[in-house]
């Protein structure tokens, strides 16, 4: 790809995503010219959705935003209309469907229990009692018990992350809400919903201001990045952007398989978990769910979790002791690279969710366009 080195931009945004498109948002709003490219040949990251017969497909998995943060409601709410849609998966184990997250619901459908007390009997008689759990298993035994363990969680994980659940760490489970009430919103946060229309049509308008080109592998133009842009705005694996001078870090990836099916109500929630390991996918997304569609007939894709190697997609961070020593490293090194902004969560190295994402390039923004200090 050739570009016109006469002009050159304020920034060159590497990845048109939702940390990418928040930034260069923000910028153009303050008069900068910025140029976004990305390696896939379309823009959104992995919100990227894709209208197939009146249905918006979330291309690479289910992508349902949740937030307290009322600065980035606020932010979205300019590009899109956000519906009412509340998480509430189901959990298919053995022949059973089980209520998310970890609520009475669930318990009921468990063990009969049928109030708070007897709910927090049944998991007092089977929890695991120590002050620091060292790992996910730990932790997961520490809040629920087993039963809730070996049922909803032990196997999701371990098919989710390829790992044993000794071997992971314990923040991944405390993203789950635990409730002693009858409360399927998946999300403990004030605000959530979908962007009627599509997470694509929202990202474009963000990215209205700003030059996109699309195909564009940063790896071809890193050596005259800075011919190109006064700064750089990184949101690419951070590893990679150091040709992984350090060592690899680990990744995670997803291969998805999606079919058309001519049945009305496919299944009874937008997204179900198979949290047996009898069943090689994690999870099965309805797609028109998330948009109340009316279609006579379903749009399916089954989520399969697989370990990440070169030329894949990389979804996920694998944030053990190990990968966080070295994507430590990493962050030193970035935060000397002179002229590069490093942000997302590949660029950090960070599980971080949408919200996170927008907020952490709100902060990038408010510092570089406005603290003429820094
Ligand atoms: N999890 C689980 N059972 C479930 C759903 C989630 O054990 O039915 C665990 C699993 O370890 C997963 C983590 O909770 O990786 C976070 O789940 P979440 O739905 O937040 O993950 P995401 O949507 O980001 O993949």
């Amino acid at each position: 790809m050739e570009f016109d080195k006469a002009k050159k931009y304020d920034y060159l945004i590497v990845g048109a995503g939702l940390f990418g498109a928040t930034f260069a948002y923000l910028a153009t709003q303050c008069g900068k010219s910025c140029l976004v490219i990305d390696k896939r040949n379309h823009i959104g990251g992995n919100c990227y959705t894709e209208n197939v017969d009146g249905i918006n497909i979330h291309k690479y998995g289910a992508h349902i935003f949740h937030t307290s943060n009322a600065r980035v409601w606020k932010f979205v709410n300019k590009f899109a209309k956000f519906n009412d849609f509340v998480n509430s998966p189901k959990a298919y184990f053995k022949g059973k469907y089980f209520s998310l997250p970890f609520n009475m619901n669930t318990f009921h459908e468990l063990w009969g229990v049928e109030t708070s007390e007897e709910a927090q009997a049944k998991i007092a008689e089977q929890r695991l009692d120590i002050d620091e759990p060292k790992n996910l298993e730990e932790q997961a035994l520490k809040l629920v018990g087993k039963d809730v363990y070996e049922t909803l969680i032990k196997g999701y994980t371990e098919k989710q992350w390829g790992r044993d659940c000794k071997d992971l760490p314990a923040f991944i489970i405390k993203r789950l809400p635990l409730r002693f009430e009858y409360n399927n919103n998946y999300f403990n946060d004030v605000y959530q919903g979908i962007p009627v229309g599509g997470y694509t049509r929202m990202i474009e308008k963000m990215l209205a201001g700003a030059d996109v080109r699309l195909g564009v592998d940063f790896a071809e133009i890193k050596d005259y990045q800075h011919d190109l842009a006064r700064k750089t705005v990184y949101s690419g694996m951070i590893d990679e952007y150091f040709d992984f001078c350090l060592g690899k870090l680990q990744y995670r990836t997803l291969r998805f398989e999606t079919e058309r099916v001519d049945e009305k109500d496919f299944q009874a929630s937008a997204v179900v978990n198979y949290t047996g390991r009898d069943v090689p996918y994690t999870r099965i997304i309805d797609h028109k769910r998330f948009e109340f569609g009316e279609q006579d007939f379903s749009i399916v894709t089954k989520e399969y979790p697989s370990e990440w190697k070169d030329g894949m997609e990389p979804y996920y961070p694998i944030n053990n002791e190990e990968n966080n020593a070295l994507a430590k490293k990493y962050i030193e090194l970035a935060s000397k690279e002179q002229n590069v902004l490093f942000g997302g969560r590949l660029g950090t190295y960070s599980y971080l969710d949408m919200d996170k994402v927008i907020a952490s390039a709100m902060d990038i923004a408010d510092k570089e366009l406005y603290d003429e200090t820094v």
